[in-house]
């Protein structure tokens, strides 16, 4: 029996010696934590980060500012542009205008600078140009030709105007006479014209723009009634005479890139004047 009791204090001893290894080893295991402790805490900062990200939606009132884009100035207006006369004229005729038994030539050929550009080009170079303008500015432009190496005449032309119900039509020429030493810019208008008074304010506004931007002579406005790309157009339309090819120093302007370029914005602000209710 004591023997018995012997052995199990020798069992519970070597237990307790185990144990307090055990013991011992605990506060070590306490320290490992730590270390598992800081990425735990990394994934936390992760798992927080989506929910931070809702801020985002909150951003979505920002969107509603965009659709109030200032619209441009001539957004939705139809603008024809016909740059007179083309390479070659065309001598067969036609009705000056739907009631008339007059006669004229489809389409002229024509002036040209001494030495210089042919009307026929100065023409469609500022017409080229003015309309990239006021694309700019958000017009649709219909233009009557593109290229010098057409056959339109002067009722088709108009026709063209008609049926694509320009807002403002507007034809592009220079002027050729003998007298040489005439210079300067001048309108013409048509004597008749369901918009009669809305070609006039317009006339107004381009030769004041135009000369102001080119200082070319103010020559003024003359209402015509034989001129057949009038006299067949349902719609507003004026035409500008933008110089005299025939006077040196004009013929000389007028053949000149940079003048090209400076007509053309003469042009477009006076459109855009018409457009932004001047002289009303
Ligand atoms: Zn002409």
């Amino acid at each position: 029996m004591k023997r018995r009791f012997l052995i199990l204090f020798a069992i519970g001893a070597a237990l307790l010696l185990f144990a307090g290894c055990g013991v011992a080893e605990v506060p070590e295991a306490t320290d490992t934590p730590e270390p598992t402790g800081t990425p735990f805490a990394v994934e936390i900062a992760q798992v927080t980060l989506p929910p931070t990200a809702t801020p985002a939606p909150t951003d979505t009132p920002e969107p509603t500012p965009s659709p109030t884009p200032t619209p441009k100035p001539l957004e939705g207006k139809i603008i024809g542009i016909d740059p007179g006369h083309q390479r070659k004229g065309n001598h067969d005729t036609e009705p000056q205008s739907p009631d008339s038994p007059i006669m004229k030539a489809k389409c002229s050929s024509g002036t040209r600078a001494l030495g210089g550009a042919h009307e026929y080009e100065v023409n469609l170079e500022v017409a080229l140009r003015l309309r990239a303008l006021l694309e700019e500015l958000g017009a649709t432009v219909i233009m009557t030709r593109e290229s010098h190496a057409v056959d339109i005449s002067n009722i088709e032309r108009a026709l063209i105007f008609n049926a694509a119900g320009t807002d403002y039509a507007l034809r592009l020429h220079c002027n050729g006479v003998d007298n040489t030493s005439r210079a300067g810019a001048f309108m013409l208008v048509p004597q008749t014209n369901p918009f009669l008074e809305d070609c006039q304010r317009a006339a107004r506004l381009l030769i004041d723009a135009f000369c102001a931007k080119t200082g070319a002579n103010n020559l003024g406005i003359v209402a015509r009634d034989d001129q057949t790309g009038f006299n067949w157009c349902e719609r507003m339309i004026i035409n500008i005479e933008m110089g005299h090819m025939t006077n040196p120093e004009e013929g000389k302007l007028l053949s000149d890139l940079a003048y090209w370029d400076l007509m053309a914005v003469g042009l477009c602000e006076g459109i855009l004047a018409y457009f932004e209710g001047a002289g009303l």
